[in-house]
């Protein structure tokens, strides 16, 4: 490859797309950018200061206040919300549970569509995210629409709970990650859809291995 592109990786909640875009950017050395941390350490800091997570102004104004790093390191990334450390706090149930209705704002979006875009400007990075095929990044040059079934994706978080030893609930988290993509797909700006231009992987019946050799076999045929 002569140049350094940009893989855009979007699709549900729960599909596998950042242990997937990790593993791409890796084999590639191109950077992982985590979008959904960004919107989650802002969910978390504003959970901290009690903003309502339905008053966009205020959470808009927040992020003025606030730098959200994020740095890669060798086992993913790390989250900063200004000097402090967030990776491990916005995994958090009610985090999860939140972060869509602060993400459904558009004064907020358009921020954070902004900052992301300035990481990726110099191309050499996996995003993924909800939109970043459809509204961050729509020239990116290899676009991905990541899917599973909702029960093959409880099923993996749930799998994925009980083996950290955390309490878990299938039907629970199938309800849980059901609502989020309703909420993410219904939103009115810069919802979560496949990008007219997208390669359509359905992760259901696939290991982890398979869908990161299909994405840079796509890489590899744009180029
Ligand atoms: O990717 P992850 O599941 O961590 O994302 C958390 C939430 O952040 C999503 O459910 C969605 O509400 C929001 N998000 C978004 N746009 C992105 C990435 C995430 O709206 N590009």
């Amino acid at each position: 490859m002569s140049r350094k592109t940009n893989i855009a990786i979007d699709g549900p909640a729960g599909a596998g797309k950042s242990t997937v875009a990790k593993m791409v950017a890796e084999q590639l050395t191109y950077l992982y950018i985590d979008t959904g941390a960004m919107y989650r350490a802002l969910t978390y800091i504003a959970l901290k200061h009690s903003i309502d997570p339905k008053n966009g102004k205020k959470l808009r104004e927040l992020l003025d206040r606030v730098s959200i790093v994020l740095k890669p390191t060798t086992s993913g990334t790390s989250v900063f919300v200004n000097e402090d450390e967030v990776t491990e706090e916005i995994r958090s149930s009610e985090v999860t549970n939140t972060v869509s209705i602060v993400a459904g704002h558009e004064e907020v979006r358009k921020e954070m569509v902004k900052q992301q875009q300035t990481l990726a400007e110099n191309g050499g990075t996996v995003m993924d995210g909800r939109d970043i095929g459809t509204f961050v990044l729509p020239k990116a040059e290899v676009k991905v629409f990541l899917t599973a079934s909702v029960e093959e994706r409880a099923k993996r978080r749930h799998e994925e709970n009980i083996q950290k030893g955390y309490p878990s609930d299938y039907e629970k988290l199938k309800e849980e990650i059901a609502r989020r993509d309703e909420l993410d797909s219904n939103r009115k700006f810069a919802p979560l859809q496949k990008a007219a231009d997208a390669v359509v992987i359905d992760s259901t019946h696939m290991t982890i291995p398979e869908v990161v050799d299909n994405i840079l076999h796509l890489v590899e045929e744009r180029f």
